[in-house]
């Protein structure tokens, strides 16, 4: 007889490391760049928007497909910025956070022992979410330090059990930017499986650098109707609090996932979807491009600060993390002993790799998260020159 009163699927599930990371660097009274948040402030315009949407009654439960304002906004942010249109009647749902929106994917796709193809390293919330509803997980790897995908090996595993290929674009951590082709080879290993889909998380699609695009692959006429969109603005607008997040897919898909999640958790809070919608009609592009100039210039910024002390940056090409390789300083250590050491020396938090890929033995990286004032990642590489003089 079971002798927990917890469900199988609360046992099961298991808490970050940069969870401990968090209390570890509390402790300290240390600089934490180790979880996702985005600290950056949250624009005037928005919070007024959502206090003044309170204020003027939106404030019950919301068709469960969203407010109309807020689908309206994004199908213009669609067709403007991601270069596809979706019907914000039959094909746009609004969802408690990406979070939500990739439960709803799951919730509406997956049987358990369906298989799914994950990218490594992987965002943890993606491949738990993915274990809860029994989905067998096929990982393709991506090696340092161009995370270019082998596409002999992704065809080798795609087969008439797939549901879908994920592909977070830019990525968590590496921040890499899928591009046209890669989206286009992808498209042409599934589209056999006439139940195979590509999903896509798009969260940081206003954080891509050096030239490069944002490519939504739901822009490409060759993949119409294979790809399911998931994006939000915890990133975009600094309000992971919020839980504003979304989902484009077809017809066919889109309604049984609205159907299934109001039966989770009914809509987003109202007055917030409607501060996000008037946000969207509110900012133009130089709201979005200083955005990526913001974080173009933290990436330089603390590119060049763990060089100097002597680390091995790996320079990412979109979103607001950096992996960092540390083996010309402590070769010996492993990631998450490697992130102990650091927070005992100089107080600064990371994530360890053991986060993001299943055997953290070989992968001598952590992650920084660099969605911060520009003076704590300043004072974060000032306490971490410490780490050389440890070395020497
Ligand atoms: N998807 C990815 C790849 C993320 O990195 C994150 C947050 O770190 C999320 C989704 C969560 O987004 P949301 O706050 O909209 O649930």
């Amino acid at each position: 007889m079971a002798t927990s009163p917890l469900s199988r699927m609360a046992q099961s599930f298991t808490s970050p490391a940069l969870r401990r990371i968090t209390l570890e660097v509390q402790k300290v009274n240390g600089v934490n760049l180790g979880q996702g948040v985005c600290q950056l402030p949250t624009p005037d315009f928005i919070i007024e928007a959502a206090h003044d949407a309170a204020k003027e009654g939106i404030n019950r439960y919301t068709n469960p497909r969203g407010l109309p304002s807020l689908r309206n906004a994004l199908a213009k942010k669609f067709a403007h910025y991601n270069k596809f249109e979706a019907d914000p009647e039959t094909e746009i749902l609004v969802a408690s956070g990406a979070t939500g929106a990739f439960e709803g994917v799951c919730a509406t796709l997956l049987d358990p022992g369906d298989e799914v193809v994950v990218f490594e390293p992987s965002y943890p919330y993606h491949v738990q979410c993915l274990r809860r509803y029994g989905a067998n997980i096929r990982f393709i790897k991506l090696e340092a330090p161009d995370w270019t995908i082998d596409f002999d090996e992704l065809k080798s595993v795609v087969n008439e059990k797939t549901k879908f290929i994920l592909a977070n674009t830019p990525g968590n951590p590496t921040g890499k930017v899928f591009s046209k082709e890669e989206f286009l080879e992808i498209g042409k290993i599934i589209e056999p499986f006439s139940k195979c889909f590509l999903v896509t998380d798009e969260i940081y699609e206003y954080m891509v650098f050096d030239g490069l695009s944002h490519v939504s692959a739901a822009s490409l006429p060759e993949l119409k109707g294979k790809v399911i969109t998931v994006g939000g603005y915890s990133k975009t607008f600094s309000i992971t609090g919020w839980r504003i997040g979304y989902v484009v897919a077809p017809k066919e898909i889109a309604d049984p996932m609205t159907t299934a999640m109001d039966a989770i958790y009914v809509c987003p809070p109202a007055p917030l979807q409607e501060g996000v919608a008037r946000g969207i009609e509110e900012f133009g592009d130089k709201f979005y491009n200083d955005l990526t100039e913001k974080y173009r210039h933290h990436r330089n910024l603390f590119t060049k600060g763990l060089a100097d002390i002597g680390l091995t940056p790996l320079v990412p090409a979109g979103a607001y993390y950096m992996l960092c390789g540390y083996d010309k300083l402590m070769p010996e250590l492993g990631s998450y002993e490697f992130v102990t050491k650091m927070i005992a020396t100089c107080g600064v938090g990371a994530v360890p790799a053991d986060d993001f890929v299943r055997d953290p033995s070989k992968a001598k990286w952590v992650r920084f998260c660099l969605a911060v004032p520009e003076e704590t990642l300043q004072e974060a590489l000032e306490r971490m020159k410490k780490l050389a003089l440890v070395t020497a």
